[in-house]
């Protein structure tokens, strides 16, 4: 008996690479996609991130290819750069050896290079709609032969803006192609673009209900926005994650992020919008290979992205809704393996939490830290009311910013200090932070005020990375 990738009338070549790459059996979404494809359906496939879809679509997709025709016969569209390096990698794992070519048209890179290697005649292109509409209208790139159009994390295109492209460059297709939409969430937008384009397709769905993986859970500490940092930084040390994504909602604020939590000790790069195409290459190669701890991300930058060590997904800033958790959270907890989604929100942002909990019929557990370990609320041993909610006092740095060290009045740390056995109190770090706390303690609210704009830009700069620093320079146009 043969339930393998064979079964599914899969190649021998390609069933041997699978091996190699150690996939033996197909998952679900592979198991109810590929015979689809093969049978030549237009596809609207939708399961949980991390579930395989690539592999669900690249391979139906070769068989399809004619390796002796010298034309691009299969278009593959992705919503970002990284979403498509990884798909060009998939592509290029499989068919290496074979006289199957395959080419990225990925914005942001030179279009000339792209003019001059797409005369060495690919079969397969991945592309951003953007880039790809742009190589057509320059007569570069022919639509005449291609058969097959596959937009991956088809909402996010949408969402980017790129529906005129993608219908655009639909336009230019031949009437007999087969389309693939695919994607962990199907709002709206896309639906009409599935009732203009797409003939009787069939809706590929693997648990649609269950729209994360069960090997996940999720968690969620409270704190008040200005101690958010501070939390992230605790949480950190206290799970001291292999890889983890942490997430905010606006690109604007990554600079500045970013510069405090690498000033908080942080091991964090940035997969940043405005970082030029081989910076972002050159943070996710680094990423990929282990070479830092978190990556601060947005919910654009991050889609789609497959990081197998990717152990935890931090919600620096609550996602925007439950589509939104949902796309964060697949980044962890991928084909069967265990991932921790936490969520570090305000007093008022429980009701967010509560939402997505009742949405996504998934229980969203409410965690504390105290003297070093995680808890559940109610275990408190130091008593009192909780952290979070208590007054804040000024905060006070320690001397070298190191992560131990830091201990701002009013966050847990401090609080627990306080309510802590006395030997605690009386630790060493205590004279010195009530000293410079005195020292640092402002005469007038101006003069407070004034001080604590010099030291978050002392702060800021100090802890910001080169190119922030450089960015900070250059006049605003
Ligand atoms: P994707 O959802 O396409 O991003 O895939 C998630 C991860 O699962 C990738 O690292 C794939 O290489 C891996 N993968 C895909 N299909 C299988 C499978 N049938 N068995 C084991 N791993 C797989």
């Amino acid at each position: 008996m043969n339930n393998g990738f064979a079964s599914l009338q899969i190649e021998d070549s390609y069933v041997r690479r699978l091996q190699e790459m150690e996939i033996v059996t197909p998952s679900p979404i592979q198991t109810e996609a590929i015979p689809v494809i093969l049978e030549g359906k237009d596809v609207v496939a939708q399961s949980q991130t991390g579930s395989g879809k690539t592999l669900a679509y690249t391979l139906p997709l070769l068989h399809k290819i004619d390796k002796n025709s010298k034309e691009v016969q299969a278009v593959v569209l992705v919503p970002t750069r990284e979403l498509g390096v990884q798909i060009v990698q998939t592509l290029e794992q499989l068919t290496e050896g074979s006289s199957i070519r395959v080419q990225s048209l990925i914005g942001g890179a030179a279009i000339s290079r792209q003019i001059d290697r797409l005369k060495l005649r690919p079969q397969v292109v991945v592309g951003t709609p953007g880039r790809v509409l742009e190589l057509l209208k320059l007569r570069k790139l022919s639509m005449h032969y291609v058969r097959y159009m596959v937009v991956d994390e088809v909402d996010q295109v949408f969402e980017l803006g790129s529906m005129h492209e993608v219908e655009a460059i639909f336009k230019g297709m031949q009437r007999e192609r087969q389309a693939l939409f695919f994607s962990a969430t199907l709002p709206e937008p896309v639906q009409a673009v599935i009732d203009r384009w797409m003939n009787e397709p069939v809706f590929v769905q693997v648990n649609p209900e269950q729209r994360t993986s069960q090997t996940l859970e999720h968690l969620f500490f409270v704190s008040e926005e200005r101690d958010k940092i501070d939390t992230l930084r605790r949480i950190i040390r206290l799970y001291n994650p292999t890889a983890a994504i942490v997430f905010i909602n606006e690109t604007d604020d990554v600079a500045e992020v970013i510069s405090k939590l690498q000033f908080a000790g942080l091991s964090i790069e940035a997969l940043y919008g405005d970082a030029g195409k081989q910076d972002r290459a050159k943070v996710m190669q680094s990423f990929r290979s282990g070479k830092f701890q978190l990556l601060l991300a947005t919910d654009i930058a991050a889609r789609g992205l497959d990081i197998p060590h990717v152990t935890h997904v931090i919600n620096l800033d609550p996602p925007i809704d439950a589509d939104h958790y949902v796309h964060r959270v697949g980044r962890t907890g991928r084909m069967g393996k265990k991932g921790t989604a936490i969520s570090i929100i305000t007093p008022k942002e429980r009701f967010i939490i509560n939402k997505f909990s009742k949405s996504l019929g998934i229980i969203i557990e409410e965690k504390e830290m105290e003297f070093g370990k995680v808890i559940n609320p109610g275990e408190r041993r130091g008593g009192g009311p909780r952290a979070a909610n208590r007054t804040r006092v000024e905060p006070v740095r320690s001397v070298n910013g190191e992560a131990g060290g830091e201990a701002p009045a009013g966050s847990l740390r401090e609080n627990n200090a306080r309510t802590e056995a006395p030997k605690a109190r009386t630790s060493s770090l205590a004279p010195k932070l009530k000293a410079k706390a005195a020292a640092a303690k402002p005469a007038t609210i101006a003069d407070k005020r004034k001080a604590e704009r010099e030291r978050l830009k002392d702060r800021k700069n100090k802890g910001a990375p080169r190119w922030l620093k450089e960015k900070q320079n250059k006049p605003k146009l």
